[in-house]
């Protein structure tokens, strides 16, 4: 990687600079003749967790985008746009449906669900159109206009949405990852081999490859043990040997996790303000950060409710405090309308995330789950 890169990479902050990167190492890989490029999106890893590892590649500190969740920032990686512009904000979130009622839309199992419904069994499918992602083409286009053939990869994950899909690979030919989502959650080095593997079939020259590893599913379980610090330091040696073969590399994380704990008061003043009585429709946001839609003559007792509650570990604001917290590139309204109006973030391990069997989770605003590693060889 020329010297430009390294300068560019030691002067960019936020995961949305992916896209630029990328797109400038695929550019000076086409101009030296090298014509290929690695660039793997690695799911769940703290900035603190590389740091520690000592990896053989040259470590850089990234800001994830708000919330610290997949959807919403892998998306901005690939766009090199935060949620403010293209409107992914979390795989919860309300959409404003030509009926105009007050259902929420779950990206993870394509469907729309109002009161009642069972989020397994129940809610009605997604059209397919109405996430309404926007975009000014994506890191892939960019590879195109360099006369790279951009290839991604990735696992199928079965109920996500087909529009979200489509605008992460908005560009690429994809191919499919074969490690089932089981797997993930129990052999997170296993998984990681299996897609290098992938890596290493498609590379060739005029090639540039995004790859996904999830470990996310198995951090959510165990934490950061030895099997994560294995697949780390794997793909750390891979990306060394492709550096070696000429092939510039890059690995990036799009959030990292958080130790957390829920406390019975704190799930059940959840329970009783994620009601018809208070709220408009259900509860949205991703893992440690939640957001709630009440009736707008109860905005401020909720709000109030659940600041007295959730304790100091937790930030409970107005939606329209985001901006002042300085975790938003720009704001477009009215996008950020898909957010509720009372917004309760995590900073501590105390929070009353969707899934208490969990013992990490990400969404919120600690640093653990802010700061991410960009990583880059040769
Ligand atoms: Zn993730």
């Amino acid at each position: 990687m020329n010297d430009s890169i390294w300068q560019l990479a030691k002067n960019v902050q936020s995961i949305t600079a992916v896209r630029l990167l990328a797109a400038s190492a695929g550019v000076n890989a086409a101009k030296r003749g090298i014509g290929s490029v690695i660039v793997i999106g690695v799911d769940g890893v703290s900035y603190d967790v590389a740091e520690a590892l000592h990896l053989s590649g040259t470590l850089h500190s990234l800001r994830s985008v708000f919330p610290t969740t997949s959807v919403t920032a892998f998306l901005s990686s690939i766009l090199g746009i935060g949620p403010e512009f293209h409107g992914i904000w979390g795989p919860v979130l309300r959409i404003e449906s030509s009926t105009n009622d007050d259902s929420v839309v779950n990206l993870l199992r394509s469907r729309r669900y109002r009161w009642g419904d069972d989020w397994v069994t129940g809610g009605t499918p997604l059209n397919g159109t109405e996430l309404n992602i926007r975009n000014q083409g994506s890191l892939f286009h960019d590879w195109q206009s360099a006369d790279l053939k951009p290839i991604a990869i990735s696992a199928e994950y079965p109920g996500m949405s087909k529009e979200w899909l489509d605008a992460i690979h908005l560009g690429a030919v994809r191919i499919v990852d074969p490690t089932p989502a089981a797997m993930m959650s129990v052999e997170p080095l296993a998984h990681t081999q299996i897609v290098i593997g992938i890596v290493r079939d498609v590379i060739a020259p005029m090639n540039a490859v995004w790859a996904h590893i999830n470990l996310d599913p198995y951090i959510h379980l165990h934490g950061y043990d030895a099997q994560i610090a294995a697949a780390i330091s794997y793909i750390d040696d891979m990306c060394c040997d492709f550096a070696a073969q000429g092939i510039p590399s890059m690995w990036y994380a799009d959030h990292g996790m958080m130790r957390t704990k829920v406390l019975e008061c704190d799930r059940l003043l959840w329970e009783q303000l994620e009601t018809p009585l208070w709220c408009r429709g259900r509860a949205g946001g991703a893992g440690r950060t939640r957001w709630l839609y009440p009736h707008a003559r109860f905005e401020g007792h909720v709000l109030k409710m659940l600041l007295d509650g959730l304790g100091t570990d937790a930030i409970v604001i107005h939606r329209d405090e985001l901006g002042s917290l300085g975790l938003l590139e720009g704001m477009a309204e009215p996008i950020s309308l898909r957010v509720g109006e009372v917004v309760a973030i995590a900073t501590g391990e105390r929070f009353p995330i969707p899934d208490p069997n969990l013992i990490f989770e990400h969404g919120g605003i600690s640093e653990q789950e802010r700061r991410i590693p960009l990583v880059i060889y040769g």
